[in-house]
């Protein structure tokens, strides 16, 4: 024997759809002739056992957080053209619960596009997220699009100095996937060289009570800017860093955020170097050679220091033009460095005159390396493609040796200078000592 189907009223009760015909009454209100237990769930008591008489108004049954969007979805399935297109969906929550709807037109009036009703389903999709948790999703999500979005590397780390956040630009930076890092030591991202000292450096920024003085302007961590970190493919990155301690759940955290600044980097050593290089010979200037100088003077180490200044270069200028005098000063320049070599320091002092710093050197061996240097341009016995044309010129030179406890390179210069005056008064191409 078969059972015999279930009658329509059971059958809309067995279903997990919540259920309902929707019309307009007399006073254009919205009522519900046909619902199921399932349809009146949506009214924020989950499991009630009651069911309302119909019909029933559906503002009733509606929680009253949802009601402005489900009148409106019920709205438009009224006033839209096509039966097709008019199907409404859309989600209620009541704070507890959530369900999905769909809003159907079930008839129209032969002469309008008006249904007549609509049909309502409802799906509980999930127990709905309290607010304070709904409010957490969100604000989690727009934490999340915010630090992905972010211009600067921004990494995180635990106590353990583990990596627990790791977004797209740092990505980007590190060359390394998030999956990769996450869990990962933070040594990781780090040079070698710095590895050793890396959680001893946290660890100190961590009980530095900066942090608390200044939590508006995090302090960074390498005071001298000069951090660096590492590619995944083994380069070395100049970064700048920020890094905050935030304390999550009682763990101290890290945040870190980490900008890349190779092209500023370069452009600070290429102004370094340029600040103390000469532009036409790439020699150091006087400002580098007296650096040189009295970095040597506060030692006990002796040196000694020569003035060479061409003869008559006036005259090449006058007779070749500037460009032969300035390839003139480029040649000597060469051979300058060339004879005075390591440990010495062969720098252009302004004009057609040229210094050179020999540490090491007593009176004697300086004499004889300016002596060699001078034989050298008078022989013009060195090998080198004029640009322009051979110039012959000479040269005369000042040497000097530091006395015992002398410490004023002023003073040093202006011996040598006195003795290179010597060299011009006694009829040039020659070398004085002082
Ligand atoms: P002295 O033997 O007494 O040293 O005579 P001098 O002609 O070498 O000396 P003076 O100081 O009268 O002339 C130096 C010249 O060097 C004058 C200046 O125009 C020239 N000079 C200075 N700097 C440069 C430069 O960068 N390039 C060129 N081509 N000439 C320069
Ligand atoms: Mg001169
Ligand atoms: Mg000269």
């Amino acid at each position: 024997m078969t059972e015999s189907p279930p009658t329509s009223p059971e059958r809309v009760e067995s279903t997990a759809v919540g259920i309902a015909i929707i019309r307009r009454d007399a006073h254009g209100d919205w009522v519900a002739n046909v619902a199921n237990r399932q349809f009146f769930n949506l009214a924020a008591q989950a499991q009630r056992t009651d069911t309302p008489a119909l019909p029933v108004s559906v503002r009733t049954l509606v929680p009253a957080a949802a009601w402005a969007g489900f009148r409106d979805a019920l709205h438009a399935c009224f006033t839209l053209p096509q039966a097709s297109t008019a199907e409404q969906a859309g989600i209620a929550h009541d704070g507890a619960h959530c369900w999905r709807y769909s809003l159907t037109p079930l008839a129209r009036a032969n002469d309008s596009a008006t249904p007549l009703e609509i049909l309502a389903t409802t799906v509980a999709i999930a127990p709905a997220l309290p607010n304070s948790a709904l409010a957490q999703t969100a604000s989690a999500s727009r934490y999340r699009a915010v630090v992905d979005s972010a211009y600067d590397a921004i990494v995180t780390i635990d106590q353990s100095h583990n990596i627990t956040l790791f977004n797209r630009a740092a990505e980007n930076l590190f060359g390394y996937t998030a999956a990769e890092v996450l869990g990962q030591r933070i040594e990781t991202l780090l040079p070698e060289t710095a590895r050793p000292h890396h959680s001893r450096n946290v660890r100190k920024f961590a009980e530095s009570p900066l942090t608390e003085l200044r939590p508006m302007n995090p302090p960074r961590m390498d005071a001298s800017n000069s951090v660096f970190g590492r590619h995944r493919d083994g380069s070395i990155i100049p970064v700048e860093i920020a890094i905050s301690r935030i304390d999550v759940d009682g763990h101290t955290e890290f945040t870190a955020v980490v900008r890349d600044i190779t092209d500023r980097a370069q452009l600070m050593d290429r102004l370094k170097k340029q600040a103390v290089t000469d532009a036409l010979t790439g020699l150091p200037n006087r400002r580098e050679f007296l650096e040189f100088v009295e970095k040597i003077q506060r030692t006990q180490v002796a040196l000694s220091v020569f003035i060479l200044d061409i003869d008559h270069f006036k005259e090449i200028n006058d007779n070749y033009g500037h460009d032969v005098g300035d390839e003139v000063l480029c040649v000597l320049a060469n051979i300058g460095v060339d004879q005075t070599g390591e440990p010495g320091v062969f720098a252009r002092w302004g004009g057609e005159e040229f210094v050179a710093a020999l540490p090491g050197a007593d009176a004697a061996q300086a004499y004889s390396i300016a002596e060699r240097l001078r034989l050298r341009f008078e022989r013009q016995d060195f090998e080198h493609a004029w640009r322009l044309k051979p110039i012959p010129f000479t040269v005369s030179i000042g040497v000097v040796t530091r006395k015992a406890g002398e410490h004023n390179v002023e003073a040093l210069m202006k011996r040598a200078d006195r003795a290179l005056y010597r060299a011009k008064k006694s009829g040039r191409n020659r070398v004085e000592i002082g």
